[in-house]
């Protein structure tokens, strides 16, 4: 069912707000897949993308969502904010093929979009064995100025050297840290010890999964500087996104 789903038309793109949490200010999404499936409805990511990594789909499948969110940028550039960005979630099995980022940058020049207004959301564990060719693509995202962040930080094996040897941008602390934060709690030991190196490191943080005011008042006391989250929105489709976004403007 998934080799016919790009050209049947069943996936789409839900987009959940990065909110800078001094002001408020939401200029960064996350793009996140959806499969509306004939008869199965609708499938979520974690059920379908280990197949398509499995099958390597999700190669055709990562360049739909890249250029389906890159249009999406360039709208939310021109309408609502000059820098803002949207994140997509780059599977280890892309960056490994060889076929993966041709046609991106071109795409993006066709666009008229600069490398800017994309975040590539990679896992700790590309890092841990990269290849000089997972390498190399991180430096071509460098060179045209896509950022990178770190997904579900402090989950993988923890090798911090990977942060010294890559340029990396954001670090995006896991929800199960931030499931449990209560003060004086080892959870938010440990998301103020990242945020203080992340930043040592020059390197902005985001918290994943945050839920309520309370988690959102410790985050932003330890210097957090985005949080993504229910609390804000769920992840929603890009006309009701633009609704959020007019609605901060
Ligand atoms: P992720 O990149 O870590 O995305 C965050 C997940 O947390 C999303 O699940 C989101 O809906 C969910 N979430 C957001 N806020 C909250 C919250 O406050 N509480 C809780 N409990 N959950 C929250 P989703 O959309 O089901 O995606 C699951 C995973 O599937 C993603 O994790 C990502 O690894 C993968 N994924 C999603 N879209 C793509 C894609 O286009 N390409 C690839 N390669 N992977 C994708
Ligand atoms: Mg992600
Ligand atoms: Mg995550």
């Amino acid at each position: 069912d998934l080799r016919g789903a790009i050209a049947g038309d069943q996936f789409h793109l839900v987009f959940q707000p990065i909110v800078e949490l001094a002001s408020g200010a939401i200029h960064k999404a996350e793009a996140l897949i959806r499969w509306q499936h004939p008869t199965r409805g609708l499938v979520n990511p974690a059920e379908f993308i280990p197949i398509t990594e499995e099958t390597g789909l999700i190669v055709a499948i990562g360049d739909w969502v890249f250029r389906q969110a890159a249009r999406d940028a360039a709208r939310w550039r021109a309408v609502y904010h000059p820098q803002f960005q949207v994140s997509v979630n780059v599977s280890p099995v892309q960056i490994n093929n060889e076929n993966t980022l041709s046609g991106w940058f071109e795409h993006l020049r066709e666009l008229g979009l600069s490398g800017q207004s994309i975040v590539a959301e990679i896992t700790e564990g590309l890092l841990m064995d990269a290849s000089p060719s997972t390498a190399r693509k991180l430096l071509e995202f460098r060179d045209e100025g896509i950022q990178v962040s770190i997904d579900d930080f402090g989950t993988g094996y923890s090798s911090l050297s990977y942060l010294n040897k890559f340029d990396i941008d954001y670090l995006k602390i896991d929800q199960s840290f931030v499931r449990n934060l209560a003060p004086a709690s080892s959870d938010l030991a440990l998301c103020e010890a990242i945020i203080v190196m992340a930043h040592k490191l020059g390197l902005k943080v985001i918290a994943e999964g945050v839920e309520t005011e309370a988690q959102r008042g410790l985050l932003a006391v330890a210097g957090c500087d985005y949080g993504q989250g229910y609390l804000f929105s769920q992840p929603v489709p890009a006309g009701e996104f633009e609704k959020l976004l007019a609605l901060k403007k």
